[in-house]
């Protein structure tokens, strides 16, 4: 009988260890809900060599009611300062395609970030060049699971900026 529990402690043991990779990364004076959200824009960046470090960026992000119109993000600097990444609540509560919740959060940390302006670009086809389009351009956004690293090699591409 002490064998078999000791048994399952250990299952259970190893278990909650192989739990710790499911870990969520925390961010300072960041909303909990955008987490994933900062934690995957340090991976993509790290897949392309570039170190990002969120927690050192002083970034503070929240999800705010806009009631504006077509917005759905900002990245705002009212001192120098201050870097300020806002969310639009509804936005974000009522999408539930993440690619979508991903492209708005990435295009503003492409802002309060990487400190990228606007490019309003298209291919030949009309399809956005970059997640930095301002969205009253005339491209279209085609940011798909297909097309995802494309745009990403794009955000981080020194070249691009
Ligand atoms: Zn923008």
């Amino acid at each position: 009988m002490a064998r078999s529990t000791l048994f399952s402690f250990l299952i259970l043991f190893l278990f909650t260890c192989s739990d710790d990779e499911q870990v969520i990364k925390s961010f300072v004076n960041v909303d909990e809900r955008l987490w994933p959200y900062f934690e995957r824009f340090e991976e993509v960046a790290a897949d392309r060599g570039v170190m990002v470090d969120l927690n050192l960026s002083g970034i503070v992000a929240s999800l705010e009611r806009f009631d504006q119109p077509n917005v759905a993000g900002k990245c705002q600097h009212p001192t120098p300062s201050e870097n300020i990444l806002l969310i639009d609540l509804p936005f974000f509560v009522n999408t539930t395609d993440d690619m979508l919740k991903e492209f708005v959060i990435f295009h503003e940390l492409g802002h309060c970030y990487l400190g990228r302006d606007h490019r309003e670009d298209g291919y030949q086809n009309g399809v956005c060049i970059s997640i930095m389009r301002s969205g009253i351009g005339d491209c279209l956004d085609n940011y798909t699971k297909n097309t995802r690293s494309i745009y990403l090699d794009e955000l981080f591409d020194p070249d691009s900026f």
